[in-house]
């Protein structure tokens, strides 16, 4: 039998509803768990043999769909983990996929250009039979980008010579990508925070948010957010946290971080940041500011019980992937603190990678507008669903969020009847 790994949270929506057990037993279990041994041949002639995997959770809605992570902590539970929750959140949006999830263990950083393309071509080469437009789909995540995208998208093609734009998504827009897909994380953050702040009867300008991660996704739903009106009081990297009280415009340190810049780096510049008003802070402590909502869109456990106490925002908006420890949930919960969680938070990025899949296979082309529009519709009915879920069962965001998405599976589990 396959190892259980559900997590808490898992386990506390497949106890508490009313599903079968069919549901049950596939939801703890993951489908397929594929281990590969990722080969480059690196600049100087030497072959390098780098761990990696794919997780295909669960496939009961569709293909399996999730990104593809490339970091040097990445193993074979964290990758099951992010695709038990990629399999929540694609049900969570009434996406026709399951979910799955893939790493490879490297620190991208000590490659060069060549030696990352030779990597990401290498993980498509030993992956190709098992993946495709109608079984499993990879995607960005941490570490990967459009460009990464690119070469894989290239590579499967090479394989299966043909032309296959849906059997990758995220990729940039010549080789098929879809418009909207690199906003699209940060853009259905802002949704869900806008849900929230109507829900509480609360202006934009009057709600403070600190963002913690400013790298694609944080970066864009920091500047999306100030452009809707909300008030970006502060901004981290790894390096280096930006803080103004009065709040400030995050666009001209993004542009600055496009440069290559760490955010210490872009504070000490003055034609960028206005020193008026503006203090540097030490990245650890912005979790300790005083601010209506701390936006989460950095690593896994940024918040775990070791530092929970030091939260004080009133509101946590997860744009990462499990942000908040199960610990720190619970600890949360209790102090009357909202947990607006990843798996709705984030899942603007796989929505629009599902309208990238589709145009794939259409051949048909969205604008930007449309993208927009699709997305902004999705999230107006979910989000209410989940806000109205967690109030009915008087559960968490999250709890709410994953009923919503097991009762969807389960249902597909029940209509397809004794396929085992
Ligand atoms: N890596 C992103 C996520 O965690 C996007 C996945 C996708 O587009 O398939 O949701």
């Amino acid at each position: 039998m396959a190892k259980d790994s559900s997590t808490p949270v898992l386990d506390q929506a497949l106890d508490r509803l009313d599903l079968a057990d069919d549901a049950r037993k596939m939801l703890r279990n993951p489908h397929k768990r594929i281990e590969m041994s990722v080969p480059i041949r690196r600049d100087d002639g030497t072959l390098a043999v780098f761990p990696a995997w794919r997780v295909q959770y669960n496939n009961v809605l569709g293909p399996t769909k999730g990104g593809v992570r490339f970091h040097p902590g990445v193993n074979l539970e964290e990758t099951t983990e992010l695709a038990r929750w990629m399999t929540i959140k694609c049900a969570l949006m009434d996406l026709p996929f399951g979910g799955g999830k893939g790493g490879v263990q490297v620190d991208p950083k000590e490659l060069s250009r060549q030696e990352l393309e030779r990597l990401a071509r290498s993980y498509i080469r030993e992956l190709h039979d098992l993946m495709g437009p109608d079984t499993d789909i990879p995607a960005p995540d941490v570490n990967t980008n459009p460009r990464i995208m690119g070469w894989m998208a290239d590579e499967y093609d090479q394989i299966a010579r043909a032309k296959a734009p849906a059997a990758i998504t995220g990729k940039p827009l010549p080789l098929g990508g879809s418009e909207g897909r690199v906003a699209a994380t940060g853009q259905g953050a802002l949704y869900v925070l806008q849900e929230w702040a109507g829900r509480q009867e609360k202006a934009p300008k009057d709600v403070t948010v600190a963002v913690q991660g400013f790298g694609n996704a944080g970066a864009y739903f920091a500047m999306l957010a100030h452009e809707a009106g909300f008030k970006i009081v502060a901004v981290s990297d790894s390096r280096g946290a930006i803080h103004a009280e009065g709040g400030f415009d995050p666009r001209p340190i993004h542009e600055e971080k496009e440069k290559g810049k760490s955010l210490d780096k872009v504070y000490s510049d003055t034609s960028v940041v206005d020193a008026d008003g503006h203090e540097e802070l030490d990245p650890d402590d912005l979790l300790k500011i005083d601010v209506d909502v701390l936006a989460l869109a950095a690593l896994q456990d940024a918040v775990t019980e070791d530092n929970v106490g030091d939260v004080q925002a009133k509101v946590i908006l997860e744009i990462a992937n499990g942000p908040v420890s199960p610990t720190a949930d619970d600890a949360l919960f209790d102090r009357g603190v909202t947990v607006l969680p990843d798996v709705l938070v984030n899942a603007g990025g796989v929505t629009v990678s599902y309208y990238e899949w589709v145009q794939g296979r259409t051949g048909d082309r969205w604008s930007e507008e449309e993208v927009r529009d699709r997305l902004k519709t999705r999230f107006e009915k979910v989000a209410p669903d989940c806000f109205e879920r967690a109030e009915t069962d008087g559960t968490s965001m999250r709890q709410a969020a994953y009923a919503l998405a097991v009762e969807r599976i389960s249902q597909a589990i029940e209509s397809r009847g004794d396929s085992c």
